[in-house]
């Protein structure tokens, strides 16, 4: 299994923040992932680190990186994927098969198990409407399958209870205009929401039940506020661009500041969407 130590992990968040990292384990099958679990049970499993705010101080702690465990299989309407899997991937070929119901991962950069971690979505889907099942490492009874995941609006019963997503399978429906259903979305996207060449980590912010976090924050008019190297973006204010080497602090400390503006304003308190690793953050 490959080990890396004092890996600098900033080139590979979406954010492009982020320290060393003490000690990172690359399990290639599902076996060795179980394995490195059962040694380091305090170890952070990383997918695509499109959703984490690495700190800029690094983690001293074990980061298990799924990117290995990057296998899909397909039988019939069923598609089976590895934990690494990367969603575009996952949605293109599944599309190859002319099979609904992942076009929504088509346009961002997460992988199957922290899209199955964060219950993510989009343009009407989500990963909930079509997971059929998923092997999980629970850290009591070790490898279960679970039907039942629990979900909810950007959770699932993996944040409640450490589970960990060794692999998931997802019952698709055949259909015409799988394609173009993925075309649609990444128009759509392109217009709302900074493209990687910005570096951001998607939605910074929840949005809290019956508002959006993006309109609350826009009416602060925080559009444009900056901290260090790090924006709010123009164009969907609940969105943070690094568009200029920023730290972990540029964005906790800007976060700070939406966060206060929108209490002060609407008394809402508004909840991270993104998680965080390391030190002192
Ligand atoms: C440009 C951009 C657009 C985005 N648009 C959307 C969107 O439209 N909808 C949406 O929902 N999200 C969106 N996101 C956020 C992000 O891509 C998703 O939340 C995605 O599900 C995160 O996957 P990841 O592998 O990158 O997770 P990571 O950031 O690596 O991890 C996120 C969390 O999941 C946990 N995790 C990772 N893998 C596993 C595993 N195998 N088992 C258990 N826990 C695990 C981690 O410990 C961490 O707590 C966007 C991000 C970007 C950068």
């Amino acid at each position: 299994m490959l080990v890396e130590y004092d890996f600098e992990i900033k080139k590979h968040t979406s954010f492009k923040i982020g320290g060393k990292i003490a000690k990172m384990i690359f399990p290639e099958t599902i076996d060795e992932f179980i394995q490195s679990l059962k040694e380091y049970p305090q170890a952070f499993v990383a997918g695509n680190l499109s959703n984490t705010l690495v700190s800029s101080k690094g983690f001293g702690g074990i980061l298990i990186s799924t990117s290995k465990l990057n296998e899909i299989k397909i039988e019939g309407t069923k598609v089976i994927a590895g934990a690494g899997v990367k969603g575009p991937k996952l949605s293109q070929t599944a599309a190859e098969k002319g099979l609904s119901g992942l076009e929504f991962m088509i346009g961002f950069p997460g992988s199957v198990g922290g899209e199955v971690y964060m219950n993510a979505g989009a343009n009407g889907q989500c990963v909930a409407d079509v997971l059929k099942s998923a092997k999980i490492y629970c850290p009591q009874k070790g490898l279960i399958t679970l039907t039942d995941l629990g979900f909810g609006y950007r959770t699932s019963i993996c944040q409640k209870k450490n589970y960990i997503v060794l692999e998931a399978e997802f019952e698709l429906t055949p259909r015409e205009g799988v394609k173009e259903k993925m075309e649609e979305n990444l128009a759509f996207r392109k217009s709302h929401q900074p493209s990687l060449a910005l570096p951001n980590c998607g939605s910074i912010f929840k949005n809290p039940e019956g508002y959006s976090a993006g309109k609350l924050l826009d009416e602060c008019g925080v559009k444009g506020l900056s901290v260090g190297g790090v924006k709010v973006w123009e164009n969907h204010a609940n969105f943070i661009v690094n568009y200029n080497d920023g730290t972990s602090s540029d964005v906790i400390n800007l976060m700070r500041e939406m966060q206060k503006r929108v209490k002060e304003k609407f008394n809402i308190e508004l909840k991270p969407e993104i998680r965080f690793l390391g030190e002192e953050l």
